[in-house]
């Protein structure tokens, strides 16, 4: 083949490759803006999983709740008392000040979303693959804390840790959260 007859091809390609990113993320509207996470960390004092994940929670059920015509004021309920309740608070608007968030502490991650205007509620709760990856930048934290500043080792535990987070913040809704309407219909 000759290179005139490459050109054409190599830009075809791209142009596929191009639709099939755009086409990943468009329309999953539950993905927090880097706005958000920026927010996130401001409040809640540090970038960590448990508050990634309250973000990813939050966000989709407030979508999800949306998308299903809730209407009223929506209020939460976490059944764990840690920092996703944090992501909670910033990514669904329902905080403990405004009388719109409940903590039943119960070692369960589990959101209920209701919109009281209609009684639709929305429960969202993480994926094995979202929780498993949480306990794993959990554990190479502690290994890191162990470990003396500037090795070699530590850094590449760090960058480790960084690319989970980065997983977690950015992953399709699907593959980090599961979504269900309280009436027991999957949403997504
Ligand atoms: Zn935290």
């Amino acid at each position: 083949m000759n290179q005139r007859n490459l050109a054409p091809m190599a830009s075809a390609c791209l142009l596929v490759l191009v639709l099939l990113v755009s086409s990943a993320s468009a329309g999953d509207i539950s993905i927090p803006s880097p706005a958000l996470y920026s927010q996130l960390e401001t409040f809640h004092g540090h970038v960590c999983a448990g508050s990634i994940f309250g973000a990813r929670l939050g966000l989709a059920a407030k979508e999800a709740l949306k998308a299903a015509g809730g209407t009223g004021k929506v209020v939460a309920t976490y059944y764990d008392l840690s920092c996703p309740v944090d992501g909670i608070q910033v990514a669904a608007g329902t905080t403990y000040g405004n009388k719109a968030l409940t903590v039943n502490d119960r070692d369960e991650h589990r959101l209920i979303l209701t919109a009281e205007g209609n009684k639709r509620s929305v429960e969202v709760r993480l994926t094995k693959k979202a929780e498993e990856l949480g306990l794993k930048s959990r554990d190479l934290g502690k290994k890191i804390k162990s470990l003396p500043a500037g090795s070699q080792e530590r850094l590449k535990l760090e960058r480790e840790v960084e690319e989970i987070y980065g997983w977690l913040k950015t992953a399709p809704t699907a593959e980090v959260v599961s979504v269900v309407m309280i009436d027991g219909t999957k949403s997504r």
